[in-house]
């Protein structure tokens, strides 16, 4: 029997790539350790969304491989063209494999023990079940396709097997991810997104269901339909944006105008809608990044997770950097003063009112809407409360 610690950067995904690999190693008897314990196998799931994503990445696995006897750097980063983990020391691996074959590599060469441990428990209240992987789109800037292949879906069968287990072993929510989650299908079953929700989401037992993430293109009338008839689905949408400027779109080949993002998301006005944007993409200017302000404001958009751009290796603008880093910086601080007084404003309106939180942390969980509470409760109820106030945390519960 091997120790083992698994951590992860970077998005949902990642974090569903490292289960993956942290139950297959516990199903073959292998011991979990924290990470910062040091043990005999670290497993370091990488991300390469930005430069700065991958300059992390790497110094976790320099990290790991002093505290640990076999380092396995596996995930985006790891499949990078070029020698981004180059000199590292001789105890790391890099795994340049797809993520469906990575458990059992990674597995292999620990070397298995006998399944005891089938079924391990990932998170007390929360679980991420992965349905789709790769994506066929091919935006301008990103890497995801180089690094995750194609868009492929799991059969739903086995979605439902998975999120079913997940119920049985206490998991109170569940979230459905994928890198590009609307070119969910399963042709043989019959499935597409929307029906899948609607599955998953009548699991007896299950009290939460959310996507995390979802093209804008994908928001038609049956997937809105889909989220607002079941009723475990949380009333939170995390729909990427990038810009809200029809010329930077254009050049990020992203597939859709400003208007139509506006247009695909007003059924869903009453939702918590969160976003990704980009800023300080080649040909975006002062105009444009102010455009992208008014589409986030015009939207309703709350959270917004803000990537200042850097060109990634391979792509169609690797070698367009323009925008100079004190702008990036500038109006990367713009976006998020403007995203922060967005939760600020949604999460008044609760005040006085009720929500039911799933308290996912001591002192902390999420409302109906994935609205952040500060709560005291014990971790894994669901509790009823009524806004008292806000802090820059979120809604102080009475
Ligand atoms: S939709 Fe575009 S940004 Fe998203 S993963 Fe696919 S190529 Fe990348």
């Amino acid at each position: 029997m091997a120790s083992f610690s698994v951590r992860f950067l970077g998005c949902k995904v990642s974090h569903t790539d490292a289960h993956d690999v942290r139950e297959r190693l516990l199903a073959d008897g292998h011991a979990e350790r924290a990470h910062d314990l040091g043990a005999d196998v670290a497993v370091v799931n990488t991300c390469c969304v930005t430069h700065e994503a991958v300059r992390k990445s790497r110094q976790a696995a320099t990290r790991a491989a002093r505290t640990h006897r076999r380092v396995y750097v596996t995930g985006c980063a790891a499949n990078l063209a070029g020698d981004e983990f180059a000199g590292l020391p001789a105890n790391v691996t890099v795994v340049a494999r797809r993520s469906e074959q990575t458990p059992d590599f990674v597995a292999g060469d620990v070397g298995a023990l006998g399944c005891v441990q089938a079924d391990a428990r990932l998170d007390r209240v929360r679980a991420f079940v992965k349905i789709q992987d790769g994506c066929s789109f091919s935006c301008n800037f990103c890497v995801i396709p180089l690094v995750r292949g194609a868009s492929r879906s799991r059969p739903a069968a086995a979605v439902l097997t998975e999120a079913s287990r997940r119920v049985a072993q206490g998991h109170r929510e569940l979230v459905l991810t994928g890198i590009n989650l609307g070119c969910y299908r399963d042709r043989a079953g019959g499935y597409k997104l929307p029906r899948l929700v609607r599955e998953v989401g009548a699991i007896p037992g299950l009290d939460r269901l959310r996507l995390s993430s979802i093209e804008v293109n994908h928001v038609d009338e049956e997937l809105v339909a889909a989220l607002r008839e079941t009723p475990t689905v949380s009333r939170h949408l995390h729909v990427p944006l990038q810009s809200g400027d029809d010329g930077v779109l254009r050049d990020m080949a992203r597939r859709y105008t400003s208007s139509t993002f506006l247009r695909r998301l007003e059924p869903l006005g009453d939702f918590n809608l969160t976003t990704d944007a980009i800023v300080g993409f080649p040909t975006e200017s002062d105009a444009a990044f102010e455009r992208t302000l008014a589409v986030i404001d015009a939207a309703g958009l709350t959270k917004v997770h803000v990537f200042p751009y850097s060109p990634r290796p391979g792509t169609v603008t690797a070698a367009d950097d323009r925008v100079p880093a004190t702008v990036k910086k500038e109006r990367s601080a713009r976006l998020r003063a403007a995203s922060d007084s967005a939760c600020l404003a949604r999460w008044r309106g609760k005040v006085g009112s009720e929500d039911v939180v799933l308290v996912d942390r001591p002192g902390r969980g999420y409302g109906d809407d994935y609205s952040p509470w500060l709560v005291d409760a014990p971790v894994g109820e669901l509790v009823r409360v009524r806004g008292a106030a806000v802090s820059e945390e979120g809604i102080l519960a009475a």
